[in-house]
């Protein structure tokens, strides 16, 4: 891989925040900042690194929370998710007590669309795959060119997100693993929480993807 990429745990949920750089290149991407939006913006100045976008997977407040923040400080646009997810982003304040975390700010992020191309940067072209389920407007990121896959909630090692939270639909997550599986084998699977894996991996291991494509 030409590109390199660091993660941050954020929040209590342990969740991956990533912070991904071409090597050599002078941009960056943070994925999903849940919180320690200070430290992400030093890790990206200390690298030399100009913090060129903010990429979300889905309004969960694990994968948003530091997200108004980081924009503060670092005048990056916000990418995604798609816009089913407005009204959980909208709710972030409430969230926020749900989950007993501190106080967070709402944003407004340029929502993106099922096989739109992400060119953010001197970054490698991310590709959106709309992968509702686990919230209405999650999606994951495809690139090609460096052969990996940011899958948020929506697939995990061995396993999938839920789908009892407000908004989860058990079979659209189904569906979404579904198309996931069209990606190459090879591709690396980065989830928002747990270890990576590879798509050939998933399609051979694991139960809930075995269950998608039982259905489709
Ligand atoms: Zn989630
Ligand atoms: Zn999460």
């Amino acid at each position: 891989m030409s590109v390199r990429i660091g993660v941050i745990p954020v929040t209590a949920f342990m969740q991956n925040c990533r912070i991904i750089a071409r090597e050599g290149g002078h941009d960056a991407i943070a994925v999903d900042p849940g919180d320690r939006a200070n430290e992400i913006a030093c890790m990206a100045e200390d690298a030399d690194l100009h913090l060129s976008g903010i990429v979300i997977t889905h309004a969960h407040l694990d994968h948003i929370g530091g997200a108004a923040d980081l924009q503060e400080l670092t005048g990056a646009p916000i990418y995604g998710p798609c816009i089913e997810d407005q009204a959980l982003i909208d709710a972030i304040p409430r969230q926020s007590e749900g989950l007993g975390l501190r106080q967070c700010k709402s944003f407004k992020p340029q929502f993106v669309s099922d096989g739109q191309i992400l060119k953010i940067g001197d970054l490698p072209a991310l590709e959106v795959i709309a992968t509702p389920g686990h919230t209405p407007g999650g999606a994951c990121y495809y690139c090609k060119e460096e052969g990996f896959v940011l899958t948020g909630d929506t697939l995990f090692q061995l396993s999938m997100g839920r789908t009892d939270f407000p908004g989860g639909d058990e079979d659209a997550i189904y569906e979404s693993l579904g198309k996931l599986m069209r990606l190459p084998d090879a591709t690396k699977v980065l989830p928002g929480h747990g270890m990576d894996s590879t798509i050939g991996f998933e399609r051979e291991n694991n139960p809930c993807v075995a269950q998608a494509l039982r259905r489709a």
